[in-house]
């Protein structure tokens, strides 16, 4: 089977589980697109290699349009990024390496919404496919998260990033691998 058959097959099984989770707690997703404002981290080359797929069967303009909006996006990260932390308590952060970088990059939109709809919904990459619901790891609830159920069944991904990391070394991928969405894009380019 062709590796990336293959990691269709284990997000199948990501999508499996946050629905799972979803009816458990009566989630919809309610299409905001409001989780599409903050950055995507890719940690899987497998993730590039599927939304390359998916990117070349668009047409041609609107490849064009997702390239011009990822290099925006890439600008907008490099302005917030290195500017100076302005206070003291950033600037502990800033040193500690804790949650400052997450909290600039917030309410920049993915080059891949349009009209709060994902242009390439089948090949998102892992973490949209989890958000939304409650999951061991992430004690404090997404704010799409509406249900008057208590929390009282968590989920860890990790087994199935397990999975992932173990397809990796079978075709040979054996470095750490991380960027944001938007850099993938621009590979396409
Ligand atoms: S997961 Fe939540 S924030 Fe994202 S589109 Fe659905 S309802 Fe909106
Ligand atoms: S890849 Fe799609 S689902 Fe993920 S943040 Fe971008 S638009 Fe939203």
């Amino acid at each position: 089977m062709k590796a990336i058959e293959e990691f269709k097959k284990i997000l199948d099984k990501f999508d499996a589980k946050y629905q799972e989770l979803a009816d458990y707690y009566n989630f919809e997703c309610e299409r905001c697109g409001q989780c599409c404002n903050q950055p995507v981290p890719i940690n899987s080359p497998f993730e590039v290699l599927l939304l390359q797929e998916y990117f070349d069967k668009l047409d041609k303009v609107v490849q064009e349009k997702i390239i011009r909006r990822a290099r925006t996006y890439k600008r907008e990260i490099e302005r917030r990024v290195y500017v100076k932390p302005s206070s003291f308590l950033d600037f502990c952060r800033f040193f500690l390496g804790f949650g400052l970088e997450e909290e600039k990059l917030a309410g920049i939109q993915c080059p891949l919404l349009e009209d709060d709809l994902c242009m390439l919904y089948k090949a998102r990459p892992i973490a949209c496919r989890k958000y939304g619901v409650p999951a061991k790891r992430r004690p404090t609830l997404p704010p799409c998260f509406s249900s008057d159920k208590k929390i009282d069944k968590k989920v860890s991904w990790l087994p199935l990033h397990m999975e992932v990391r173990k397809l990796e070394k079978k075709y040979g991928y054996d470095d750490k691998f991380s960027m944001l969405l938007p850099e993938a894009l621009l590979m396409f380019s």
